[in-house]
């Protein structure tokens, strides 16, 4: 069974990995950059966005266990099951997708949360238990 310090470190590299992609998509999707091809990515912001993505990320990887602890080999229930990620991967599709109106700061932190917490789930799913259903 994955532990605490493994569900970080993967919540951690997902998080800020979606940031970046999220970051890119942005730039891709600029309209005022449309015609010269370049990138205008300012390192500051990046960086930033890369420690808040590492920030969010761990602890979306480490809040399913927060909410059901792994007391015993049954412990998992909603918030370690299909319909939550299935849910939470929907919610990431669409917020990458160019039709997202999820628009201003609060958006751009759900995404690597969401991306955290997914790889909780994930990770938890490779596991003989696997995830439930529903709960
Ligand atoms: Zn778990």
């Amino acid at each position: 069974m994955p532990n605490r310090e493994f569900h970080m470190t993967l919540g951690a590299v997902t998080g800020s990995l979606f940031f970046a992609v999220e970051e890119l998509l942005s730039q891709i999707n600029n309209e005022e950059h449309k015609d010269d091809n370049k990138f205008n990515i300012s390192w500051e912001s990046l960086i930033f966005k890369a420690i808040l993505g590492v920030f969010l990320g761990s602890i979306g990887g480490i809040l399913p266990d927060l909410l059901e602890p792994a007391r015993d080999p049954n412990h998992r229930s909603f918030f370690h099951s299909w319909l939550l990620l299935l849910s939470m991967l929907l919610v990431i599709a669409f917020k990458i997708s160019k039709k997202s109106t999820l628009k201003g700061f609060l958006s751009h932190l759900f995404l690597p949360f969401t991306a955290g917490y997914s790889s909780h789930l994930l990770a938890d799913m490779t596991t003989a238990k696997g995830l439930p259903a529903i709960k």
